[in-house]
């Protein structure tokens, strides 16, 4: 592994974004009640908020702002709202799994690991068919095992780890690695549980943040993966912080704004997938 060198980005590009929404709405709160998430029910309404405005807002801005994206749906959310996937689909945007009930896989054994991969690809294919689908770690957090059920699965990529700052190979397999300064939830997640952020950070200052730190990692050659929740970012005058960094990424001519799917698939195709690879016990 040539840990020194530069990620080669396709010409002309110099580092790459993508825009990705983790839909976990009522799920988090679900995973963390043993599901009996209606005795809170004000975070579960305002976790909603995230399906009754926060996702048709954030479709309309991706199709405004011509941007590709990609939405991680814990498959418990698409269970019950079964028009969100078609409609994602429909709009020309990318689906990935993002846990059955954004479970913390750290807690899970290897084979109740297996079966929510499983449950959530069945409930996916049923609902639009078998397509590529990546996967993202609720909370980016999983045991090692878990890599090795997205293979055994033929899920196309994982997101979730950080190993790079660019996309990697673990083995055989691609990883779009994420960075917690790109989440939102680290700037305005807010519902008054102890861990939230107190008070949430200015949109002004969130937004001058990813501004600097996306000028920084076009100078390494780096990927800014970007993410967001519909029911924290989709809040008006959050989402409008949002819609500025899509402009000033878009104005960034070096910067190949692509999809996780195409990311991985450029991966896969290029000297970077040698070049960039780790063994599973390295
Ligand atoms: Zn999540």
């Amino acid at each position: 592994m040539k840990k020194s060198n530069l990620y080669n980005w396709p010409e002309p590009y110099k580092a790459a974004f993508v825009f990705t929404i983790d839909v976990d709405v009522f799920t988090p709160l679900a995973w963390r009640t043993n599901q009996q998430y209606k005795n809170n029910y004000a975070e579960y309404e305002q976790r909603m908020f995230g399906i009754t405005q926060g996702i048709p807002r954030i479709i309309q801005l991706l199709k405004e702002k011509q941007i590709p994206a990609t939405f991680f749906v814990p498959s418990l959310v698409a269970e019950k709202h079964p028009g969100l996937l078609p409609e994602i689909i429909k709009n020309g945007f990318e689906i990935g799994l993002h846990g059955h009930c954004h479970e913390d896989f750290t807690q899970l054994s290897d084979k109740q690991t297996e079966e929510i991969i499983e449950k959530g690809i069945s409930i996916f294919s049923e609902q639009v068919g078998n397509i590529a689908l990546g996967f993202r770690a609720p909370y980016f957090k999983m045991r090692k095992n878990l890599i090795a059920n997205l293979i055994k699965h033929k899920i196309a990529y994982d997101s979730s780890l950080m190993r790079f700052d660019h996309p990697y190979s673990i083995e055989d397999f691609v990883e779009i690695p994420v960075d917690w300064t790109f989440d939102d939830a680290l700037y305005w997640l807010f519902a008054g549980n102890p861990s939230d952020t107190l008070p949430p950070v200015n949109p002004i200052q969130a937004l001058e943040n990813w501004k600097a730190n996306t000028l920084s990692l076009i100078k390494t050659s780096s990927l800014i993966n970007f993410t967001i929740h519909p029911w924290v970012s989709g809040r008006s005058y959050n989402l409008e912080k949002v819609a500025t960094l899509i402009d000033f990424v878009k104005d960034q001519k070096t910067l190949w704004l692509t999809s996780t799917m195409q990311l991985a698939r450029f991966h896969k195709n290029s000297a970077n997938f040698e070049n960039f690879k780790q063994g599973m016990n390295e």
